[in-house]
C-alpha cells in the first residue's frame, strides 16, 4: 500500500514522488488490501477512452483562465483580466468551475507529463494566492457577494437554510461550491507539484475551520442542511496529509447526522432525496474511515454503495431522476429526461475506487467498468468534447450537451475531471500480485517492480485482450485478471501461443504466478453474448446489454435546433420529442437467443421482425455510440400471440 505521500525538494523542483491518487487514497489508520497506480504509471494507448481524454484535453486548453478567474480577482478589490463566462458561472455558484478546472488540469498534467497544463496550474495558483492576500481573512474563491457574506456571517452564528439548496436570502450551495475550490488546491498541490497550492488551499481550509469553529452542534447540523458537496473528505484528506489536527476536527463537523445515521443503522431513507447532495458525503466516510480507521465508516460506505448499486441505479450505472432518489419499486414511472445526471456518477465512482481499495472484489470493479462505459464515456459530446448533465432514459428521447463557455453546469465540472483519469482504475496492486482490472488498452509501469505490462485489445468490440510483458525482472510476478460476473463462461488464457489451464470463473480474479520475462504475450478471451436485465418492479420492462455494454435501440438522428445538441440549460429538451417505441413481440425467456448478431457491422443486433407494426426491425447497438441520436433503453416485451 501507499504510505501517506512523501513530498520532497529534489534539484529546486517539488516533486510528488509516489503520489496517489486522490480518490483510491490510502494513507492513515485502516487496513487497505490494494493501491492503486499513480496516474503518471498508466498511458493510455488508443481507444474510445483516449480519444476522449485528448477531446477533453483540447477543450481544457481552449478555456482561459483569466475568464475562470473573473469573479476571484472583482470581489478581491482586483481588476478582473477576463470576461465573467455565462451559465452557472455567472450565478451563485460561480467558482465551482475554477475548482474542477484546477483538479482536471492536475490529473491531466499527471497522467501526460504535458507542461501545458501545469504551465496554467501555476497561473492560477499565483492568481489565487494574490486574491486570497487581497481578500484578507484566508478566504479564496469566486464566490459572489451574496454567497461569500452568508459564509462569512456563520462566524457570528448566523446559520438560515431556506431549503436544501439556499441559505435565506437565496445564497447558493457557498459550502458546494468552495469544496471543489479547496479540492482543487488540494490536487494542484499534490498531482500538479505546485508548492504555493499547498500554502493557499491550507490557508483556505484553515478559514473554513476558523467560521465553523464557534458554531454549537445544533448550529452546525442546521448548516449542514444545505448541500455542501464533500468538505469532510478533502479536510480529512488534508489532516492524512499535514497531521493538523484543526483539519481532522472542522471535517468531523461536516458530518451531516441526519443522512449519515439512518444509513448507519441500515435504513434506507434515501427515497426523496437529492442524490448529488448525500453521495459526497458518504465519500467522506469513506477517506475518514481511511484516514481515522473508524469500522462504522467503513460499514457505511459498504451498505450504502450496495444500496444504491443494487436498488437505485439504472442499467447504465447511473441514478436517480430529477436528481433524487426514488422509491426502487416505482422505477418505470421514473424513465424520464431527467434520469442520470452524470455528477452522481462521477461520485459513485470515486466511492467505489475506495471500496475496491479495502477489498477488491469483482462486484465493484464490474459495477466501476458499467458505469464507466455506459455513463462516463457515453457522456462526451463527440465533436467539441461537451458534456451531459441528465442522461435521458425517456423512451425514444436523447443526450443533450453544455454549451462550450455559456452552460457550465456541475455536470460540466465534474464532467472534465471524467476524462482526464482513465487510468485510475485499470491497475491494482499489492505485495506481488497485479490486478488486470479494466479492459482498458494501455501500458503500465509499475517502478517498484521493473515490471512493464502493455495491454491491447479491442474490446468490448472483440472479447480477446493481449498483455504483453515489455519489462520484468526474475521476481515471480502474480496477475490476477477480473473475469467479469457477466461472462458467459469462464475466460481463458493463451500464453506464448499455448493454453494455460487457470480458473477462470465468472465473478472472478483468475490467478497467472510466473517469472515474468519481457515479451511473453498472455492472451485473455472473455466469452461474451447477449443477455437481459429487467427493470426493478416492472419485470416486462428489460434492457440488453452485451460485455460491458448497454445496447440500445437506435430510433435515428435527432434534427439539429437552436438547442440540440448544445444547450445552455439542462432542460432545454425535456419536452423535445421523442421517436416512436415499438413494443417487442417477444417471450422475454427467449429474446436473447431471438436477436442476432448484424454481420459487417462492429458490434449491432437486430430485432428482426419483432416490432409492433409499422417498425418491425430494431437495431441495437452500444450505448455510448448513440450521440445525436434518438434511442431507447427500456424496452417492453409482450410475449407474441399464437
Ligand atoms: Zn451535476
Amino acid at each position: 500500500m501507499h504510505l501517506q505521500t512523501p513530498h520532497g525538494l529534489l534539484g529546486g523542483l517539488i516533486i510528488t514522488a509516489a503520489t496517489m491518487f486522490p480518490s483510491i487514497a490510502v494513507a492513515g489508520a485502516a487496513q487497505i488490501d490494494v493501491a492503486g497506480f499513480d496516474l503518471a504509471d498508466v498511458r493510455l494507448l488508443d481507444s474510445p477512452f483516449r480519444q476522449a481524454s485528448e477531446r477533453n484535453a483540447q477543450y481544457l486548453l481552449k478555456l482561459e483562465p483569466d475568464r475562470l478567474l473573473h469573479n476571484t480577482r472583482k470581489y478581491a478589490g482586483l481588476e478582473p483580466k477576463g470576461a465573467l463566462y455565462g451559465g452557472w458561472e455567472s450565478q451563485g455558484i460561480a467558482g465551482h468551475t475554477l475548482g474542477h478546472y484546477l483538479t482536471a488540469l492536475s490529473q491531466q498534467f499527471a497522467a501526460s507529463g504535458d507542461k501545458r497544463f501545469r504551465k496554467r496550474i501555476d497561473y492560477i495558483v499565483t492568481e489565487m494566492a494574490e486574491a486570497q492576500r487581497a481578500y484578507g481573512d484566508g478566504y479564496v474563491g469566486a464566490l459572489p457577494p451574496l454567497e461569500l457574506e452568508t459564509l462569512r456571517a456563520l462566524k457570528d452564528g448566523r446559520v438560515a437554510p431556506e431549503n436544501p439548496f439556499f441559505f435565506e436570502g437565496g445564497a447558493w450551495v457557498p459550502w458546494y461550491t468552495q469544496h471543489k475550490i479547496l479540492t482543487g488546491l488540494r490536487d494542484a498541490w499534490v498531482l500538479g507539484g505546485n508548492a504555493q497550492a499547498k500554502e493557499v488551499a491550507l490557508t483556505l481550509a484553515d478559514w473554513s475551520d476558523e467560521i465553523t469553529v464557534g458554531l454549537s452542534e445544533g448550529q452546525v447540523q442546521t448548516m449542514l442542511q444545505v448541500e455542501h458537496g464533500g468538505m469532510s473528505e478533502v479536510l480529512i484528506d488534508l489532516y492524512a496529509r499535514t497531521g493538523n489536527e484543526r483539519y481532522r476536527e472542522a471535517s468531523l463537523r461536516f458530518h451531516h447526522h441526519a443522512v449519515l445515521e439512518p444509513l448507519r443503522a441500515g435504513r434506507d431513507e434515501l427515497p426523496g432525496k437529492h442524490a448529488n447532495t448525500q453521495i459526497p458525503k458518504i465519500t467522506g466516510a469513506a477517506r475518514s474511515y481511511e484516514v481515522l480507521g473508524e469500522p462504522g465508516d467503513r460499514a457505511l460506505a459498504e451498505g450504502f454503495w450496495q444500496r444504491v448499486v443494487g436498488r437505485h441505479s439504472w442499467v447504465i450505472g447511473g441514478n436517480s431522476d430529477g436528481e433524487h432518489f426514488f422509491s426502487p419499486e416505482t422505477a418505470s414511472s421514473h424513465l424520464s429526461a431527467a434520469t442520470a445526471e452524470s455528477c452522481n456518477t462521477y461520485n459513485m465512482l470515486k466511492l467505489t475506487g475506495h471500496l475496491f481499495a479495502w477489498q477488491p472484489r469483482v462486484e465493484y470493479a464490474d459495477y466501476y467498468e458499467r458505469a464507466l462505459y455506459n455513463h462516463i464515456l457515453a457522456s462526451q459530446e463527440p465533436e467539441q468534447g461537451m458534456f451531459t448533465y441528465f442522461m435521458s432514459l425517456k423512451p425514444g428521447h436523447f443526450r443533450t450537451y453544455s454549451t462550450p463557455s455559456d452552460s457550465f453546469w456541475c455536470c460540466v465540472g465534474s464532467g472534465m475531471e471524467n476524462h482526464t483519469k482513465y487510468g485510475e482504475a485499470i491497475y491494482f496492486h499489492r505485495a506481488d500480485e497485479l490486478f488486470v482490472n479494466l479492459f482498458v488498452p494501455s501500458v503500465l509501469t509499475w517502478k517498484a517492480k521493473n515490471f512493464v505490462l502493455e495491454q491491447r485489445s479491442d474490446y468490448p468490440y472483440g472479447n480477446q485482450i493481449e498483455l504483453t510483458v515489455k519489462s520484468s525482472t526474475a521476481r515471480p510476478v502474480t496477475l490476477r485478471v477480473r473475469s467479469p460476473q457477466w461472462a458467459a463462461g469462464p475466460i481463458t488464457f493463451r500464453l506464448n501461443g499455448r493454453p494455460l489451464a487457470v480458473d477462470g470463473d465468472p465473478g472472478s480474479y483468475a490467478s497467472i504466478e510466473r517469472r515474468w520475462r519481457k515479451g511473453d504475450r498472455l492472451v485473455v478471451t472473455i466469452p461474451m453474448a447477449l443477455r437481459t436485465e429487467a427493470l426493478r418492479g416492472a419485470p416486462e420492462q428489460i434492457a440488453f446489454l452485451y460485455g460491458p455494454v448497454v445496447l440500445a435501440g437506435d430510433l435515428g438522428a435527432v434534427p439539429r435546433t437552436a438547442t440540440f445538441p448544445y444547450a445552455r440549460d439542462q432542460g432545454d429538451n425535456f419536452e423535445a420529442g421523442s421517436a416512436d417505441v415499438p413494443t417487442l413481440l417477444v417471450d422475454p425467456a427467449t429474446i436473447a437467443e431471438s436477436l442476432r448478431r448484424v454481420p459487417g457491422d462492429r458490434l449491432a443486433f437486430l430485432a428482426e421482425g419483432m416490432g409492433t407494426e409499422g417498425q418491425e426491425n430494431v437495431t441495437l447497438r452500444p450505448f455510448p455510440e448513440l450521440h445525436y441520436r434518438h434511442y431507447n433503453v427500456y424496452w417492453t416485451l409482450t410475449p407474441p400471440s399464437r
